[in-house]
């Protein structure tokens, strides 16, 4: 079942190298002996959305410790709109492995902003999972793992651990710890869980190879013990599993079939292949496994985009919170008056690559400016304004002019706009000295004022510094726009103005 009953995105007709391998799946049938229960009876109740086997899965995996942020934006719609175009299904999965940094506020505002973002999790949130949902079965799948001699529980000092590890240059070295016998990995294991043991005594670790390539496969920590207070298990574990662990189990667990990630993950899905073969092969999940690919994430030019230092304006007072306007947030982004259908649009032009690359804001801007061009009725602002006094206007009296609601769009009627005596102009409209090819106001020219009238600048007025503080026209009374022989004046400049009456 589509997440979204709004059909194929407007990237459809546009390839690119996951829909290529999406694609190269489907035709081969990869998927089509995928059944439900990755862990026998779990999540068949859980997921009410039909598993087709031949459809693809994905998933959205934020981890609930901040508010989403335009990066987040490409994921969702990417993730979310790949399962649309292939008639799939998109998980709205919370990574809550890490329960220090993790609130229910966060939990809330991201699902808000992904509905938002124009995507649901089916009728009845049957698509939004919790990775702290599998706690259970990640301990159980830990436990397997140790019986096979696939993981042990080591015991050295932290600082010990991290210097053997070795660097890119050096291979790492054995614990010392690294052959204890699964019966004693067993009952350590679970004195761990038990609360035996003191937060950073032992860890639990991989057993795959201190001397490999890449570090990561390097007898990674699977489990480590953190007396903290989980916003959805309370306090039942005192042990929580690693994301590195966590994250290709959930994956397998919801039968996802291309688990969508950025590229900082690539070295990492060795280890993501090698955890669910082992997991497989011990009879804990079934094949067809998901597969990793990795995109490059979105970075905007002159824009943090990372939670950790939103988070340090908002706890320091920089910003009114997460969704002051100033933020690179959805949430910040909705009240500057960002749409969401400027934020597919976005995601479909900047596309996917497996090369970093820096995008402009001005490509964000624009997606959100051809979005509300179309949607957006006109209105006519000053923002740095400066007096206009129109002198042969009798004071007191007012009229109306009439602006189109849309340029384009003459079905949308007009606005009438008070006309008076004292109006606001914006100040960059006046020079006194004009620059050469200044067409708007400045002594002895004419204008017209957008709308309005047109009009002469007969001089301006200043206060001791210099600043003009006023300027003076006149106004020709049967120029106004709309008005029969009015366009029989001809000027080059024309100026936005609003009525000063009635505003301080
Ligand atoms: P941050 O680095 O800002 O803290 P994160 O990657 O830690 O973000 P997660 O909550 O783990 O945040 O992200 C959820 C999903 O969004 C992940 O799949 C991640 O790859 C993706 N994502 C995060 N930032 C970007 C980005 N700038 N461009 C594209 N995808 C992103
Ligand atoms: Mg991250």
């Amino acid at each position: 079942m589509p997440n979204d009953a709004k059909g194929a995105p407007e990237s459809a007709h546009i390839t690119n190298f996951i829909k290529q391998r999406i694609e190269a799946d489907l035709a081969s049938g990869k998927y089509a002996q995928r059944r439900w229960g990755g862990h026998p009876g779990k999540l068949e109740a859980h997921a009410a959305a039909p598993l087709d086997p031949a459809k693809i899965r994905t998933r959205f995996p934020p981890e609930p410790n901040g508010y989403l942020h335009i990066g987040h934006a490409k994921s969702v719609c990417l993730n979310f709109g790949l399962a649309q175009e292939y008639g799939g299904v998109c998980h709205m999965r919370f990574d809550d492995t890490n329960p220090e940094k993790e609130e229910v506020e966060y939990v809330e505002s991201i699902k808000e902003m992904v509905k938002w973002l124009g995507f649901d999790f089916g009728p009845g949130d049957n698509v939004l999972f919790f990775a702290s949902d599998y706690f259970d079965l990640m301990y159980e799948f830990a436990e397997c793992l140790i019986e096979h001699g696939d993981a042990y529980v080591d015991s050295q000092p932290a600082d010990e651990m991290a210097r053997n590890r070795g660097s890119f240059t050096e291979p790492g070295k054995d614990s010392p710890f690294r052959e204890r016998t699964p019966a004693e990995n067993l009952a350590l294991f679970r004195e761990m869980r038990d609360g035996k043991h003191a937060d950073g005594a032992h860890v639990l670790r991989a057993k795959i190879d201190m001397a490999s390539p890449n570090i990561n496969l390097r007898d990674p920590a699977i489990y480590r013990i953190k007396r903290a207070t989980h916003h959805r298990t309370g306090d039942k574990w005192c042990i929580y599993p690693m994301y590195t662990y966590a994250h290709p189990i959930e994956d397998a667990l919801e039968n996802i079939t291309h688990s969508i990630c950025t590229l900082e993950f690539e070295d990492q899905r060795p280890f993501y292949d090698w955890l669910l073969e082992k997991l497989a092969t011990h009879g804990k999940l079934q094949r067809p496994l998901p597969q990793q690919i990795e995109f490059s994430r979105l970075n905007l030019t002159h824009t943090v985009m990372s939670k950790r230092f939103l988070l340090k304006l908002v706890q320091e007072g920089f910003v009114e919170g997460w969704d002051d306007p100033r933020m690179p947030t959805l949430a910040g982004a909705r009240r500057r008056g960002f749409t969401p259908e400027g934020f597919r649009a976005f995601a479909d032009r900047v596309g996917v690559s497996k090369s970093d690359g820096w995008i402009d804001p001005s490509v964000l801007e624009d997606c959100m400016r051809e979005h509300l061009n179309e949607l957006a009725p006109r209105r006519i602002a000053v923002l740095d304004p400066l007096k206009l006094v129109i002198t042969n206007y009798p004071e007191g009296q007012s009229e109306e002019c009439f602006a189109p609601n849309h340029p384009q769009k003459a079905d949308w009627g007009k606005r009438a706009m008070p006309f008076s005596r004292e109006l606001w102009i914006e100040r960059e409209d006046f020079q006194e000295a004009p620059v050469k090819g200044f067409f708007r106001l400045y002594p002895g020219n004419t204008v017209r004022l957008k709308y309005g009238f047109v009009v002469k600048c007969t001089g301006c007025t200043k206060d001791a510094s210099g600043r003009v503080v006023e300027v003076q026209c006149e106004y020709h009374a049967d120029s106004k726009s709309g008005t029969p022989g009015a366009d029989t004046y001809k000027t080059k400049g024309v100026i936005h103005w609003v009525s000063a009456a009635g505003r301080v």
